[in-house]
């Protein structure tokens, strides 16, 4: 908080008033706080990807290139590093169309149901991890207005953070509720979870509870981030609760029209 003071003063000299202006300065500046800890992390999530590949370049060049084992193993790792730096741009496009209201938001009527059915259908076909699904889904159909790729992209997201913390022959529970003018769509998880104190952070752009690990597993830390600017976008509200070694439940919340199921049916 800062004051500034104006003495009102006739001609003769004479004092008769103070203004006191009172500027709130502490939301500008938490703004440029953000702003440039945004910045120092994309510089620093970009450069390590560049610094490895500059090291396995230079082995190369340096005579790796001639190595058949070494050769397509060096190589292998400068094109990790660049996929990742791929995702990470792209994740970075994402979110700064979405700060400038870019984004369009193409709503379609969705039958919530089918919709969240097929991608779990996906995911189970394609998982590697030993994981057991089980669905928790009514047998009523709710109609939802949604842009159906970016809530793909938000489902997609949780469930391969749920799938990359499973312990092996764990279990992922999806869950659909209605309360009152919303779906509420649960997906939990009997993974690491999170600490307490962190739970909140971790829809926080480039937050994560354990960098090396996150990375390590490709992700960028943006994904949740992402996913809270799209469920917002959509009227809806995104949080977590986790309980420390015993697992993470993501919740979700999209708007439905309770009348408009009639006319499909
Ligand atoms: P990342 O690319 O790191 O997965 P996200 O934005 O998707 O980025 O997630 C942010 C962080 O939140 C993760 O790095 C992880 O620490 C934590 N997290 C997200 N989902 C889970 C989960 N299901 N169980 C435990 N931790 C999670």
């Amino acid at each position: 908080l800062r004051a500034s003071f104006s003495v009102i003063q006739k001609e003769t000299g004479f004092v008769n008033g103070v203004i006191a202006v009172l500027h709130d300065n502490t939301e500008q500046e938490k703004i440029d706080m953000e702003r440039r800890e945004f910045v120092a992390n994309v510089s620093h999530e970009l450069r390590t990807p560049l610094t490895t590949m500059r090291s396995y370049l230079e082995a190369l060049a340096d005579g790796a290139w001639q190595d058949q084992e070494l050769a397509p193993t060096f190589l292998n790792v400068t094109q990790t590093e660049t996929e990742r730096m791929i995702r990470l741009v792209n994740d970075l496009l994402k979110l700064s169309k979405m700060d400038a209201s870019e984004t369009e938001i193409n709503k379609e009527m969705v039958e919530f149901n089918v919709f969240f059915n097929r991608i779990i259908d996906r995911f189970e076909m394609s998982k590697s991890q030993n994981v057991y699904f089980e669905r928790e889904l009514p047998e009523e159909q709710y109609f939802v207005e949604i842009d159906p790729d970016k809530l793909t992209q938000v489902i997609d997201n949780i469930i391969s953070n749920a799938l990359k913390y499973s312990p092996e022959g764990g279990k992922i529970r999806f869950a659909m509720t209605i309360e009152d003018g919303f779906i509420l769509i649960r997906i939990v998880d009997q993974g690491m979870g999170i600490p307490k104190e962190n739970v909140d952070k971790i829809f926080d752009r480039f937050y994560r509870v354990d960098r090396a690990r996150s990375r390590a597993m490709g992700g960028t830390g943006l994904g949740l981030a992402i996913s809270k600017e799209m469920i917002n976008a959509h009227g809806g509200h995104i949080w977590a609760e986790s309980q420390y070694g015993k697992g993470t439940t993501i919740f979700f919340t999209l708007p439905f029209e309770e009348d408009v199921g009639g006319e499909w049916e």
